[in-house]
């Protein structure tokens, strides 16, 4: 009815798709099947491509060895078994300018949809790579998407559902129908038109009818960059909310850091004056940084990323230190027992090394006791520490989810650094907030590992600051990384582990990574170990580890190799994550081609620890595709770990950089992290200016919007 308000996406997700002409029950539960029940959800279901039909190659015009797209008709199909037992659908195709045969493997329902074009003799957009077949033009499984016999230049084209039975030329008929019906209202944009002129964003009531049904390609790019703008704002502005709420609502601790009436006066300044190095630039700034949050009255939430070997747990114990100063308590949750023996290890060999370098500092006087946490504790250590967290005695606790185990209270937790490797959900890190039992809400410092650009740190991480060690220490021996191919490259890794163990160093073999079954991985790295330690690595000492191994066994063979005792550890990726053994100088990695570029930039940082030179060989069967020779040949170009963040979202898009958090991001639509970098920034800006100091978003149609947002997306925030 004309006179009504514009529509928002609000009213777009309250009517349902069964209001459209055309929609019966049939399609209503085909619809509902991709998850399409409102007009918003029909909105949002974006055409991949358009077709221009004036500017549609015809098939006299494709090149061989080039992709292109036409528009034909189906003129004959016939599908039989090749040699090798494929079935193999040919059909032919032509428009009025020539024919076109295009060949499909191992898609035996494809005769049935051809036949059923041929005989409504509808039109079909096919899109593939042209080549010359005995002097004939073939696509090889081209996409076919049937846009039937309609009108207008440009034809978009949906994703379509085999499955579900719904053709493009369905959902074009029902987007164009909820255009026109909607055009007396219009559609309401919330977006204030200055921050709008300002971005040179369309309206979006245009950007819709443009990106379903364009007048021409031209218009599509600025609906696209407007929806795409609209879906980035909405994350963003549900972080910042949530991030300025936090700041609002609760009340952290105002650590009494570099003052004199601290219980520990010059803890924190005495430990970094008494390292037996200098600080980097880079640890210097986000030790400033950490140390601003820390001292104000604001709970800290950030996220310090640093490459392998960055130096993190200086940070991280400055961090932990300053809580002490003030007269608080610290923790740090590892994810595995190796890591957190680990650091609860590197953290008593940092504070003895300050304590020894100052005699007249109260670390001399009175060491900083680090205790250890996790599973392996036995009974009567576990009390004593137990005891020592309720009293306060214990000022420093390194530990697993045992720290967040029932029974486990601390006096005053003042701050926590969470070691998230990404194997830490957030309710962990939540839980581990509720075990102090003050009001005020403990600093969190989480440490990652691996690089996330930029970007995408600021969509996944987004309630997080951000804190990035971008420098490694000086004097750190490059390692020397190379692709091996075949049998030959293989040979080549045996001998460098040979004579690395014969120079008093010692090696990793990592194994072929088997997805998703731990059981199998751990069988073919035990095949592996087998074959190994009687073929081209026999005569040394070879050991073995893997998840499936007994928690004692792993300790055990992680210790020998760290002795020396064990000279070449052949593993599955559970030596990703923290094992430190300075000795270690080869990582050889079998079927490299099978890992992601992040896996492999953290098995490469198990080696190149210590001072002598260290390399790293990746060795693949044949010829492992383009995309994993991209990954492989980025490897050994670079050990920069966020320009590989970077390569590897260009590779592979976000869907996997990001692992469990990424999932959480279902509305992302149209958005990529990896095309659309600009605009996460420019949201984020944006985001910013429109939620005030309390954490409310100021301009109210934006606000309700957010309600959209799928909820299971949000508790991937940090829980205060
Ligand atoms: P990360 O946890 O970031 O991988 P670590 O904190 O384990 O790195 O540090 C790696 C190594 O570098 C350690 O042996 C540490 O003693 C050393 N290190 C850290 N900071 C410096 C520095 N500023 N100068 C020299 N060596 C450093
Ligand atoms: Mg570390």
């Amino acid at each position: 009815m004309p006179g009504d308000p514009p529509l928002t996406l609000l009213d777009l997700a309250d009517m349902g798709v069964d209001r459209l002409a055309g929609v019966g029950a049939v399609k209503l539960e085909s619809l509902r099947s991709v998850g399409i029940e409102s007009l918003l959800d029909l909105l949002t279901w974006y055409p991949r491509r358009y077709l221009d039909r004036t500017r549609q190659a015809s098939v006299a015009e494709l090149t061989s060895g080039e992709q292109g797209l036409v528009l034909c008709r189906v003129d004959g199909v016939t599908s039989r078994r090749t040699k090798q037992r494929r079935t193999m659908v040919t059909a032919e195709l032509s428009d009025p300018t020539g024919s076109l045969r295009a060949t499909f493997f191992n898609q035996p329902w494809r005769s049935r949809q051809l036949e059923q074009l041929r005989d409504d003799g509808v039109e079909v957009a096919v899109f593939g790579r042209v080549e010359l077949y005995r002097g004939r033009r073939q696509m090889t499984n081209p996409v076919v998407d049937p846009v039937g016999d309609r009108t207008g230049r440009i034809i978009p084209i949906y994703p379509q559902s085999e499955t579900a039975r719904l053709s493009t030329w369905e959902f074009a008929e029902w987007t164009a129908q909820v255009l026109r019906r909607a055009s007396s209202r219009g559609f309401a944009d919330p977006l204030p038109d200055e921050v709008r002129t300002r971005l040179g964003l369309v309206p979006r009531g245009v950007a819709l009818a443009d990106i379903h049904h364009p007048a021409d390609l031209h218009v599509v790019r600025a609906a696209r960059d407007r929806l795409v703008f609209d879906e980035l704002l909405r994350i963003q502005l549900v972080l910042v909310r949530h991030q300025r709420e936090l700041a609002h609502n609760s009340s952290g601790i105002a650590h009494r850091v570099g003052r004199e009436d601290a219980p520990v006066p010059g803890l924190v300044a005495g430990f970094l004056d008494g390292l037996p190095y200098d600080l980097t630039a880079a640890q210097r700034r986000v030790v400033d940084e950490i140390l601003t949050d820390l001292v104000a009255p604001v709970p800290m939430h950030r996220l310090l990323q640093g490459d392998v070997g960055a130096g993190k747990t200086v940070v991280a114990l400055a961090a932990m230190l300053a809580a002490v100063e003030g007269g608080h308590q610290a923790a740090l949750m590892a994810p595995t027992e190796v890591l957190a023996e680990q650091h609860a290890e590197g953290m008593r060999a940092l504070l003895a090394g300050a304590t020894r370098r100052d005699e007249t500092s109260l670390l001399g006087e009175q060491p900083v006791e680090v205790a250890l946490l996790t599973g392996r504790t036995p009974a009567a250590s576990r009390r004593r520490i137990l005891e020592g967290l309720r009293t306060g005695g214990i000022p420093l606790v390194v530990g697993t989810h045992a720290l967040i185990a029932d029974g486990v209270e601390f006096d005053s937790l003042g701050v926590v650094v969470v070691d998230e490797q990404h194997r830490f959900g957030v309710e962990q890190r939540a839980a581990l907030r509720v075990a102090s039992p003050d009001d005020a809400v403990p600093d969190v410092l989480v440490m990652t590992a691996t690089p996330i650009p930029r970007t995408a740190a600021m969509t996944v991480y987004g309630d997080l600051d951000l804190s990035v060690l971008d420098e490694l220490p000086p004097g750190r021996t490059p390692i020397a990384t190379s692709w091996v191919r075949g049998d030959q490259g293989a040979d080549e890794a045996w001998e460098a582990v040979r004579e690395e163990v014969a120079a008093g160093n010692r090696a990793y073999v990592v194994c072929p990574l088997v997805e998703d079954s731990p059981k199998l991985e751990a069988a073919s790295a035990e095949a592996t170990h087998e074959r190994l330690a009687t073929g081209p690595l026999a005569g040394l000492d070879v050991g073995l580890l893997h998840g499936r191994m007994a928690a004692d066994a792993k300790h055990e063979v992680v210790e020998s190799f760290r002795r020396g005792v064990v000279q070449v550890l052949v593993a599955t990726t559970v030596v990703e994550v923290g094992v430190d053994v300075p000795e270690a100088t080869v990582m050889v990695v079998l079927d490299a081609d099978r890992f992601g570029i992040a896996q492999l930039h953290q098995l490469r940082g198990r080696v190149g620890r210590g001072t002598a030179a260290s390399r790293c060989l990746l060795v693949t069967g044949g010829d492992p595709g383009p995309e994993a020779t991209s990954r492989l040949e980025a490897l050994v170009r670079t050990q920069d770990g966020f320009e590989l963040a970077e390569v590897d979202l260009d590779l592979r898009g976000e869907g996997t950089v990001m692992g469990d958090r990424q999932r959480g991001r279902s509305d992302l639509r149209l958005a990529s992290l990896r095309r659309d970098r600009d605009w996460v920034v420019r949201a984020r800006e944006v985001a910013g200016e429109l939620v005030d100091d309390r954490g409310h978003v100021a301009v109210g149609g934006l606000a309700e919007e957010l309600r959209l947002l799928d909820p299971d997306d949000e508790a991937f925030l940090t829980k205060s």
